[in-house]
C-alpha cells in the first residue's frame, strides 16, 4: 500500500472508531499510532519504522506545513475531503530524537454541541446552572482535569444563554475553537501572531459584549482582565484546570487577585469530570468482553458529572479571612458530591465501578 492510501486508511479508521486523537510516535523499530477514544489512548497500528518518516511527510503536505522542516514544532489544519475525513483536522508536529511526532486533532468528534440538560448532570444541577446563566453580571468557572469535557459545558452555558436571551450579545475567545455556536461570535487566540487571551481580551472589551467566554484561565495576566470584566458588569464564563472547585479558588488567589474582588465577582466553581457509559449494544462495561460496536472495550460515549459550588457568606468569611485550602475544604462537598453522582450512573447501570474509581480515583 502506498503512503498516501495508508494515511487515509488509518484517518478513515479513527472516524470509524470515534477516535478524537490520533498519535504517530516515532521508537526505536517502529513508528506507533494511537487512537484517543472516549478519553483513553489505544493501540490502532505498528508501522516499520522505516516508513514512519514518509508517513509524517504525507500528513504534513496534507496540512500544508514545511516538509523540508523536521527540527521545529509545527501547526496546521487538513481541510474536509468527504472521502476520507468529513471534517476539519488539527495537525500539530513535534521533533523528537526519534524523529517527529505527529498528533491529529479531530475537533468534531472532540466534543458536540450539547443543550445543558443533555450532559448528564442531574436536573437540580441543570436548574442551579441555569439560574446563575440568567445573572446580568459575575463570574462562573467550570473546573476540572484535562479531558473532563470543560469546553463541552462553556458551550452548553453558551447556547442556553442564546437561547433564553437571543438578543444578548455573546463573545467568545477559545484555543482553539472546538465547537461553532449559532449568535456566538467566536475568536481564536493564536498567540505566535500575539494574539493571547489577555490580547484579545482587553481588545473585545470594547466591543460592547454582555456575555464572555474565555476558554481557559491560565495565567495571573488573563486571571485579572477575567475579574475586571466581571466587576464592570459582563457575565463571564471560563475554565480552569483544577482537581476541584477549592483548588481552582486558590489558584485564583495565588495569581495574585485578593480576596474581595473573588468574592464579589465568583458567584459559583462547576466541578466536573466524565464518566465512560457502558455499551449499549453488549452490556459491556468491565465484565463483559465488548463487541465490534465498542471496539472490544466494553464502554461507548461518555456523561458528565458535576457538583456546584456557589459562593456562599461562609465561603466568602473564609475567603476574606485569607483560610487555607484545608478550612476553604470545609465549604466544599467536593469529591464526596461528585461521588455520589457518580452512584447514581453505577446504580442505573449506565457506568462501572471500575470506571467510577479510574476517574475519582
Ligand atoms: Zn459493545
Amino acid at each position: 500500500m502506498d503512503v498516501v492510501e495508508l494515511v487515509n486508511e488509518l484517518m478513515r479508521r479513527a472516524v470509524a472508531a470515534r477516535a478524537s486523537d490520533v498519535h504517530f510516535e516515532p521508537g526505536p523499530r517502529e513508528m506507533r499510532v494511537r487512537f484517543r477514544v472516549d478519553s483513553l489512548l489505544h493501540d490502532a497500528e505498528t508501522l516499520p519504522a522505516a516508513i514512519g518518516p514518509n508517513v509524517v511527510a504525507r500528513l504534513k503536505v496534507m496540512a500544508g506545513l514545511l516538509t523540508y522542516r523536521t527540527d521545529t514544532p509545527q501547526e496546521g489544519s487538513i481541510p474536509p475531503d468527504p472521502a476520507v475525513v468529513p471534517f476539519d483536522v488539527r495537525v500539530a508536529t513535534f521533533p523528537t530524537v526519534r524523529g517527529e511526532r505527529v498528533v491529529l486533532r479531530f475537533l468534531a468528534l472532540r466534543c458536540e454541541l450539547r443543550a445543558l440538560d443533555e450532559l448528564g448532570f442531574g436536573p437540580e444541577l441543570v436548574a442551579d446552572i441555569r439560574g446563575l446563566l440568567a445573572q446580568p453580571q459575575g463570574l462562573i468557572i467550570v473546573c476540572g482535569p484535562a479531558g473532563s469535557g470543560k469546553t463541552t459545558t462553556l458551550c452548553a452555558m453558551l447556547s442556553e444563554i442564546q437561547r433564553t436571551s437571543p438578543a444578548s450579545s455573546i463573545l467568545a475567545i477559545e484555543d482553539p475553537v472546538e465547537i461553532r455556536l449559532e449568535g456566538v461570535t467566536q475568536i481564536e487566540v493564536a498567540p505566535e501572531r500575539g494574539l493571547t487571551y489577555g490580547v484579545a481580551l482587553r481588545s473585545l472589551l470594547r466591543q460592547d459584549p454582555q456575555v464572555l467566554m474565555i476558554g481557559e484561565v491560565r495565567d495571573a495576566d488573563t486571571a485579572r482582565l477575567v475579574v475586571e470584566a466581571a466587576l464592570t458588569g459582563h457575565l463571564l464564563l471560563t475554565s480552569m484546570h483544577s482537581g476541584s472547585a477549592v483548588e481552582g479558588l486558590v489558584r485564583l488567589r495565588e495569581m495574585g487577585l485578593p480576596a474581595y474582588q473573588l468574592t464579589s465577582t465568583v458567584q459559583a466553581l462547576l466541578s466536573q469530570r466524565l464518566l465512560r457509559t457502558v455499551c449499549a449494544r453488549c452490556g459491556g462495561g468491565a465484565a463483559a468482553r465488548g463487541c465490534a460496536g465498542c471496539g472490544g472495550t466494553g464502554y461507548s460515549g461518555r456523561t458528565a458529572i458535576g457538583q456546584l459550588l456557589t459562593m456562599s457568606a461562609g465561603l466568602r468569611r473564609a475567603l476574606l479571612s485569607d483560610a487555607d485550602v484545608e478550612r476553604l475544604s470545609g465549604h466544599d462537598p467536593g469529591r464526596a458530591a461528585l461521588r455520589a453522582e457518580a452512584r447514581r450512573w453505577v446504580e442505573r447501570g449506565r457506568t462501572t465501578e471500575a470506571e467510577v474509581s479510574r476517574v475519582l480515583g
